[in-house]
């Protein structure tokens, strides 16, 4: 599985969907974060397409481990399949070995990472050292049964990684990817009783970082609940008034 590349399953115009005009270059690292379900992944592929940066999903990188059957994988898989969060070592190492290669010399955008106070601390100093300074955090949120209900409707492609949504985002053919042909099926940790424990890790683990950033002055708030192209247009809002 790959984590980037555009993903428009709708057939939407590619490069520039809001029609405005082409984004600015950021030389930033972009966070998404927010509870799962949110929408960090089906904004965050396209922003990082808009603004020519690499997508760094650590979800995805621990799904293509665990497809690949590494040492890693062996070790996330449970761990996922539990809906809890894989220790911080594994992920920070991960991640710095993802941000030190070439792609990412000119920024990034994360998505699902950071997702506890350590991993956020450590990631400051890591942005500190190679002069990216303070990061760009993008919040989505919506209500506990919205995202109940989105995940419970998500579909992803086995293959390219790209999702849908059975009723908002439907692909073209039942079953099989848009993008590459793939076939398309429900996540393992995306079942109720797990999506519900994912929902209370987020609580007790990820939200404590929105005060982290708030505090700092690097938030910014975005409704998710809105239709995708209105969050993609206020995003596009958000980052055009970088300086
Ligand atoms: P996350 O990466 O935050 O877990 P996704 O981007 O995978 O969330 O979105 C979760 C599900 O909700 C997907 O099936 C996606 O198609 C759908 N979705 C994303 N954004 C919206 C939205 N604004 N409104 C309704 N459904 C959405
Ligand atoms: P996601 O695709 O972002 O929903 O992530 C799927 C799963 O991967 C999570 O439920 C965690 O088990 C693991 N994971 C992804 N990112 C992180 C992270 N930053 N820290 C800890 N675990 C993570």
């Amino acid at each position: 599985m790959v984590s980037g590349g555009s993903v428009n399953p709708q057939g939407a115009p590619e490069g520039n969907p809001g029609g405005s005009a082409q984004p600015k270059k950021l030389r930033r690292a972009l966070i998404f974060l927010g509870p799962p379900g949110a929408g960090k992944g089906t904004q965050a592929k396209e922003i990082a397409q808009m603004y020519g940066l690499p997508h760094l999903s650590t979800g995805d990188m621990f799904r293509d481990h665990v497809a690949r059957g590494s040492e890693l994988g062996r070790r996330a898989k449970p761990i996922m399949d539990a809906g809890q969060l894989v220790p911080d070592d594994i992920v920070l190492g991960m991640v710095e070995e993802r941000i030190s290669q070439p792609d990412c010399a000119g920024g990034f955008v994360f998505d699902g990472f950071p997702r506890t106070i350590a991993q956020a601390e450590k990631l400051g100093k890591i942005l500190e050292r190679t002069r990216f300074g303070s990061p760009v955090v993008l919040l989505l949120e919506a209500e506990p049964e919205e995202l109940v209900r989105r995940m419970g409707s998500r579909l992803a492609c086995a293959k390219c990684g790209t999702t849908y949504n059975l009723t908002v985002q439907p692909p073209r053919e039942t079953a099989k990817c848009d993008r590459c042909g793939g076939p398309l099926a429900q996540r393992a940790d995306d079942r109720e009783e797990v999506v519900r424990e994912r929902l209370a890790v987020y609580e007790r683990q990820t939200k404590p970082l929105v005060d982290f950033y708030r505090k700092r002055g690097e938030l910014n708030e975005l409704d998710g609940t809105k239709p995708v192209e209105t969050v993609r247009r206020e995003l596009m809002d958000v980052l055009g008034r970088l300086s």
